[in-house]
Formats: structure tokens, C-alpha cells, sequence
């Protein structure tokens, strides 16, 4: 699977906004939309704005939507079609099938400080799924879904030490996370207002429907 290997703030400074990528370091003083460098691009050209044109409007809004869930452009359009087929609004499928994706779950129950970092637990075969262990970080998860911990001292160890570090952390309503064995249950699909990214996801369907 490809993934993009570039700097990530400059994927933040891009948007103009906290795709929250790193982890940890987002939350401090650190981070360089925090710092001056707050409105100014990527590039030699960063500096500059000009008016945006009606399909470069359409386009940030999508490149945003990708950016925060880390994922590229061919898997984010599968994503699209699949959202496309649901019965609804598509623009509110698509987010949806976005946060549920197994590693946005795992990042929302503060097993990992970023979706990357909840990558490479999933693949490194820490995170099992109603038993049974889970290497694909793109599983979309379902009501009922028992996410736990693989019963290893490595395993927990990890997970303590994530759960210790941020303790500001509010579970998603969609979700239940029982903190003593480290195990989740999907209770419920996500809604609009669980998912906190300020897009316009009907500029997104646009985009995608061209
Ligand atoms: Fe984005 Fe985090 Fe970098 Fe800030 S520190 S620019 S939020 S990735």
C-alpha cells in the first residue's frame, strides 16, 4: 500500500489548518500553525494568496478530508463510490465510513497518539477485532465490533503508557471503552456532529462527481 512519506505540518500549512498528524506534538507550542508561520503555504510561493476559483475551493476541501484521515487519493475515491452507493447524503456516508476505518477508531479510544501511530499498531498485529487478530487498518468497523488489545505485556504496556499520557482524552459517544481490560464495543454508527473536521462535505461530493 503506498502512503505519502513528505513532512506532515506542510500537509497542515497546505490547509491552513490542525489536521492534528502528529500526535502529541500538536498540542504544543511546537506546532508551526501556532507559530508565525500560521497563514503561509508550503513553498517558495507560500506567501502568496490569490482568489481561489470555484474548483480550487472543491479541490482543498477534498485534500482536507484525505489529509486528516492520512490516506491517498485512489482508496479516498474507492471510499467515494462506496459512500455513493449508500442510501442518504452522500457528503455525511462518506465521513462516516471515514471514521469508522479501524485506525480512526483506535485513535479515538486513545490507543495511539495519531491515526499513523494507529497504523503501525494494527499492523504490527496489536489490535484484534471480536476475537480474532486485525492487520487492516481500513477495516470498516460495524455496530457490535469488540476492539481489544492483544493479551501480550508488550501489547499493554503500550496501551498503558498512551492512555497515561493524555488524560484530557473524552471518549466519542459512539463508542464504549471499558479501561480496565482495555477493550472497546462499537456501539452505535458515528453521526455529523461526532465527527469534529470543519469541511464542507458537499463541496466534496462535487468535486468527486465532476
Ligand atoms: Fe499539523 Fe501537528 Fe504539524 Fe501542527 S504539529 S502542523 S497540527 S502535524
Amino acid at each position: 500500500m503506498g502512503r505519502y512519506l513528505g513532512s506532515s505540518c506542510k500537509q497542515c500549512r497546505r490547509e491552513g489548518m490542525k489536521l492534528m498528524l502528529k500526535g502529541v506534538r500538536c498540542e504544543t507550542a511546537k506546532c508551526p500553525i501556532e507559530k508565525k508561520q500560521r497563514n503561509i503555504g508550503p513553498g517558495m510561493h507560500g506567501w502568496r494568496k490569490g482568489r481561489s476559483s470555484d474548483y480550487g475551493v472543491r479541490l482543498r476541501e477534498k485534500q482536507k478530508i484525505k489529509r486528516y484521515y492520512g490516506i491517498l487519493d485512489r482508496q479516498f475515491m474507492r471510499c467515494f463510490r462506496r459512500a455513493e452507493r449508500i442510501k442518504g447524503n452522500t457528503g455525511e456516508n462518506l465521513l462516516q465510513l471515514l471514521e469508522r476505518r479501524l485506525d480512526n477508531v483506535i485513535y479515538k479510544l486513545n490507543f495511539a497518539p495519531s491515526r499513523k501511530a494507529a497504523r503501525q499498531l494494527i499492523c504490527h498485529g496489536h489490535i484484534y477485532v471480536n476475537g480474532r487478530k486485525l492487520n487492516i487498518s481500513d477495516y470498516t468497523t460495524k455496530i457490535g465490533d469488540k476492539i481489544s488489545v492483544k493479551k501480550s505485556e508488550k501489547s499493554s504496556k503500550k496501551i498503558k503508557e498512551q492512555l497515561e499520557s493524555n488524560t484530557n482524552f473524552t471518549t466519542q459517544s459512539w463508542l464504549q471503552l471499558s479501561r480496565e481490560n482495555n477493550e472497546a464495543t462499537v456501539v452505535a454508527l458515528p453521526t455529523r456532529d461526532d465527527i469534529q473536521i470543519p469541511v464542507e462535505e458537499q463541496f466534496v461530493v462535487e468535486f468527486c462527481s465532476r
